[in-house]
């Protein structure tokens, strides 16, 4: 096409980035983005958590999930659990690296998601594969609920670990980034605790219960383990959508509901 503006007759794009070199962030600590689906309820069903524990722990969440799909759109992502877990611990004996755990734990996750589509069909399961991320649009307005593995797509192409060879990526990660990508402001994590405690309540009965926490200030406290995955929390610190992490006890009726209804039940981990 002929641009009048420009004597050698090539045309060019008026951009407010055609001066920076774009191979790293410059200065301009600005980041605009579009919220895409902010409304979008982006949850996780514990893989050990909940799945793992059969049909007495999973029905009655799933009650919950088909009674309130017509009032939300619910993205559900599924957790791994033992089995997952097992396959780690195989291929570490194997001395088999990081990436390799990574794609071998990826079909754990999405086996989980194969059962829940099944068992929410017929109030309109649908499983999805990351790629159709794009569908999304579609299968809410169908009244369906997607289902689709918590794990990231990362498999071979795995971030190296800080120390031993188990993905820092995992379930957890996967459902916050998908929450973050998809502008929603939290993402849901259905367990088996009332959320975050000072240690692991299981093998701490005196751990104590955290109703409000921020990131930052969690990372500082370095407590000897958490109920979501570490690195999470990090990412957390720069989300720029994802601004909470709610964790509810899937076990007691009614919390899966009252946290689609925005309440703060649980713990909230919130960017400080
Ligand atoms: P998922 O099934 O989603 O993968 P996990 O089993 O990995 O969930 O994580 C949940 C478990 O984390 C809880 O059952 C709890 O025993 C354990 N846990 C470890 N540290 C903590 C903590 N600080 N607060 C609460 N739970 C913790
Ligand atoms: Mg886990």
């Amino acid at each position: 096409m002929h641009d009048p503006g420009h004597g050698s007759g090539r045309r060019t794009i008026e951009s407010k980035y055609a001066d920076e070199p774009l191979t790293q962030n410059s200065g301009d600590s600005s980041y605009d983005a579009v919220a895409l689906m902010p409304d979008v309820k982006v949850l996780k069903m514990g893989g050990q958590s909940i799945m793992d524990r059969g049909r007495s722990a999973l029905f009655p969440i799933l009650d919950e999930l088909a009674a309130a799909k017509d009032k939300h759109k619910l993205l559900l992502c599924c957790g791994g659990g033992t089995r997952a877990r097992h396959i780690y611990a195989m291929a570490s004996d194997l001395e088999l690296p990081t990436g390799v755990l990574a794609a071998l734990g990826g079909y754990v996750p999405r086996q989980n998601a194969r059962m829940l589509q099944m068992l929410l069909a017929k109030h309109g399961g649908i499983f999805m594969l990351h790629d159709d991320f794009e569908k999304l649009p579609l299968y809410f307005r169908l009244g369906c609920i997607p289902i689709m593995t918590g794990m990231p797509p990362f498999g071979y192409w795995e971030k190296p670990t800080e120390n031993g060879r188990i993905p820092q990526h995992r379930t957890d990660a996967g459902v916050f980034l998908s929450a973050e990508v998809l502008g929603a402001k939290r993402a849901i994590f259905i367990k088996d605790e009332a959320g975050l405690y000072d240690d692991d309540p299981k093998k701490n009965k005196s751990a104590k219960h955290i109703s409000r926490i921020g990131a930052r200030e969690l990372l500082k406290l370095d407590l000897p383990d958490l109920i979501v995955e570490r690195i999470v929390i990090e990412y957390l610190t720069r989300a720029r959508f994802c601004h909470e992490l709610q964790i509810v006890n899937g076990l007691e009726r009614g919390m899966v509901t009252r946290a689609l209804e925005g309440e703060d039940v649980g713990t909230i981990i919130y960017r400080d």
